[in-house]
């Protein structure tokens, strides 16, 4: 690597899933601010939702999720109960006419962890209460541990018309590291039957950075994943906190790859996917070329939410599940990330908000500006700021911040027109950090940025 590199390398960065980001989120923003935001959604404006399934079989140790291990189904099973009032709660907190659901995902943890009744209850409850556009996409988080043929069939059933799988690696000495042992057979046999049934949207998560794995590795993991032909690929660098999440202490320090060593293989997989078709999409996902998230990208349509990179146009995100989180024009939500301050919350008839914040002063200009370089890689920042009604120079100190990023070869500055680099494009948080006026240098509160 460059030796200039490595300090953006190392930098520890957010990912700008939200602007401002989850350090900024405090309890001075609640149910309160919730509802009158839900009650001034305007008419005909089309929503998202996500949903929270915070089970699992087993820990994987990488880990970075919400979740627990369920051991037994009954808490489950009385978590679907709860998630099915708060379902009530929020669609009565709504105006009557909203233009329906364009977006809905399930995340975890392990959706595919509940019953097929249970899954499908969810989802009839959701078009009853939100109803669903014409182009409405359903994507779920898949564990190819817990599928089956009779699984996909329920989930095509239930509406599902896209499936992420978390594939990660596919050598089993990395796998036993990782306490998640997923053979590519599995993984093979979960796709072909997503396909039979009729879900061929599918996608794959791969991690790099992870213990034991090296170039090699990851080489050959880019490799089978690409003859699964998934339609996406997201690839996240492994976020090492054992301070925040205690199951990482399982994973030695001593085995994760060091920094010359992720970078070389977050780079060996974008050769590897590029060489397989895929055309690289913001900083960490590809696509095939004719994919809606490619073509959206063409077009400066992407979006980025927390679930990474999105085609999902509504602007209204509604959390639900423990721990969700929401985004909206006016500013962003927290649900209570402990099962018994949710679960309280929703028997008592509140919406289960803990946490959050509103958007103030320039907050959604610079949100626009970082949002559109992590998406279209380009801005005219004179323009964006007169978008917002304020002067060509209203975010020059950006530029002041970006000089150096320029000279390191990260950005092209011309005038108050910026262009990510085809270098630049891993660094990508370093550059949307230069608009981050909230960003504050505490080591371990973020992950690194390669
Ligand atoms: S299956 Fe996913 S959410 Fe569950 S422990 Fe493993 S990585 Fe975390």
């Amino acid at each position: 690597m460059d030796i200039r590199l490595k300090k953006y390398a190392l930098a520890d960065l957010p990912r700008y899933t939200s602007f401002p980001t989850a350090v900024q989120f405090h309890g001075e923003v609640g149910e309160v601010e919730y509802r009158r935001w839900l009650a001034n959604i305007a008419p005909q404006e089309p929503l998202s939702l996500y949903l929270h399934i915070p089970f699992c079989q087993q820990m994987c140790w990488y880990c970075g999720c919400h979740t627990s291990v369920a051991h037994s189904y009954e808490r489950v099973g009385a978590y679907v109960l709860d998630l099915l009032r708060e379902i009530d709660l929020l669609a009565a907190a709504l105006p009557a006419h909203h233009g329906g659901l364009a977006h809905v995902h399930f995340g975890g943890g392990s959706p595919t962890l509940l019953s097929d009744t249970d899954f499908a209850a969810i989802s009839a409850k959701i078009m009853e209460k939100f109803g669903a556009r014409s182009e409405m996409e359903l994507a779920v988080e898949i564990d190819p541990r817990t599928m089956s043929k009779t699984k996909a069939l329920a989930l095509a059933a239930a509406g599902v018309t896209r499936a992420s799988l978390g594939v990660q690696d596919f050598n089993e000495h990395v796998q036993k590291k990782i306490n998640r042992i997923q053979p590519f057979s599995q993984v093979k046999q979960s796709v072909d039957w997503l396909r039979s049934a009729g879900i061929n949207a599918i996608n794959f998560d791969l991690i790099y950075g992870l213990p034991g794995q090296s170039v090699t590795d990851v080489e050959r993991s880019t490799a089978l994943a690409a003859s699964l032909q998934p339609d996406r690929l997201a690839v996240f660098g492994y976020a090492h906190v054992p301070w925040f999440k205690k199951h990482q202490s399982m994973i030695k320090d001593a085995d994760l790859p060091g920094m010359e060593d992720r970078f070389a293989q977050a780079q060996m997989v974008g050769a590897g996917l590029e060489k397989a078709g895929y055309v690289a999409i913001g900083f960490d996902h590809y696509a095939k070329p004719d994919d809606s998230m490619a073509l959206a990208a063409k077009r400066g349509k992407l979006r980025r939410n927390f679930q990474g990179y999105t085609t999902d146009a509504a602007d209204t995100l509604l959390g639900l599940g423990a721990s969700s989180i929401g985004a909206m024009e006016a500013g962003y939500v927290q649900n209570a990330p402990s099962m018994d301050g949710w679960r309280d919350a929703i028997h008592g008839g509140n919406l289960p908000i803990v946490r959050g914040v509103t958007l103030v002063g320039e907050d959604k200009m610079r949100r626009a500006a970082i949002m559109t370089l992590m998406s279209a890689m380009v801005l005219d920042l004179a323009a964006h700021c007169q978008t917002f009604g304020a002067t060509p120079a209203a975010l020059d100190d950006a530029l002041i911040k970006l000089a150096p990023l320029a000279d390191d070869g990260l950005v092209e500055l011309d005038g108050r027109q910026i262009k990510v680099t085809a270098q630049g494009r891993l660094f990508v948080r370093n550059i949307a950090a230069c608009f981050d006026t909230y960003l504050q240098a505490d080591a371990g509160r973020h992950s690194k940025a390669v």
